[in-house]
């Protein structure tokens, strides 16, 4: 029996992009470190950018992580136009590849992950049908009581959305590089085809995070161990022959909490996999 997974980690670089990445080498735990273009404030989080802080990333290039593309201001996608969305990925683009050429290292994946995991229609993640029938998924994955909204997209939403894909399929964005998922609803939805990554468990490490304080009210897991135990309850992440994709944050005031999550994650046979 076996456990797979790839890990994400968002919204680097940080403080302790550094910290963490030694952390992981050390650990022998590949990721992919989604980046922000530029320095940004969004909600109680104030997080460097690429154009503030760029070593950390060249350094973990150099040190085999992948990294991918988080926009440059972490702004929501819904409430962008077309135009918009492109010169936040192409911006961003632009310096993950002059990173990439600095390290000296051959760039294998061009990998893109929205922010909010709003791909344009806000809280509505994948396409659903008439009946409504992937709202519960969206619970299901995302728990209740997130930053996210589950009013149902407008058609030009949509369309918004459909075009940044086929933005993103030009411009050879792919999750090919996830391979095996067996998460059933990545497989029965757009997800598998999505030119963007999404994941299929959340460590929800960033409800942690101090700054967030506020935002914790109503949500269900209020300590590290209550994620620990969410881990363990998770039955995708534990059943047999398991791959899946999960998502933990690179954010300043978190290495520990994250940094345990993904531990407690190996001590329950998950073997982290490498993006090939
Ligand atoms: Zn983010």
């Amino acid at each position: 029996m076996t456990k797979q997974a790839y890990l994400t980690l968002d919204d680097s670089p940080t403080r302790h992009t550094d910290n963490l990445t030694d952390w992981l080498l050390e650990k022998n735990i590949p990721a992919v470190l989604f980046c922000i273009g530029s320095s940004y404030k969004d909600l109680h989080l104030d997080c460097e950018g690429i154009d503030q802080n760029s070593d950390p990333i060249r350094r973990a290039i150099e040190k085999g992580f992948v990294i991918g593309n988080h926009t440059l201001t972490h702004r929501r996608a819904n409430e962008l136009s077309y135009d918009e969305i492109i010169r936040e990925i192409e911006h961003t683009e632009k310096m993950i590849e002059d990173l990439y050429k600095e390290a000296g290292h051959e760039r294998h994946h061009k990998l893109m992950r929205f922010p909010h995991l709003d791909r344009g229609c806000g809280g509505w993640v994948v396409d659903y049908d008439a009946a409504g029938i992937h709202k519960k998924n969206l619970e299901i994955l995302f728990g209740k009581g997130l930053n996210i909204t589950l009013d149902p997209p407008s058609d030009e939403q949509v369309e918004k959305k459909h075009n940044v894909q086929d933005y993103l399929k030009r411009e050879g964005y792919s999750v090919k590089a996830y391979k095996g998922v067996t998460f059933d609803w990545y497989q029965e939805t757009e997800m598998a085809q999505a030119a963007d990554s999404l994941y299929t468990f959340s460590t929800s490490d960033w409800m942690m995070n101090p700054d967030f304080e506020p935002y914790r009210k109503d949500w269900k897991y209020q300590s590290l161990e209550a994620l620990k135990q969410k881990i363990d309850d998770d039955p995708w992440l534990h059943s047999e022959e398991s791959v899946n994709i999960v998502l933990a944050h690179d954010h300043n005031n978190m290495f520990d909490v994250t940094t345990s999550l993904i531990d407690h994650m190996q001590k329950q046979n998950i073997e982290f996999l490498e993006i090939s």
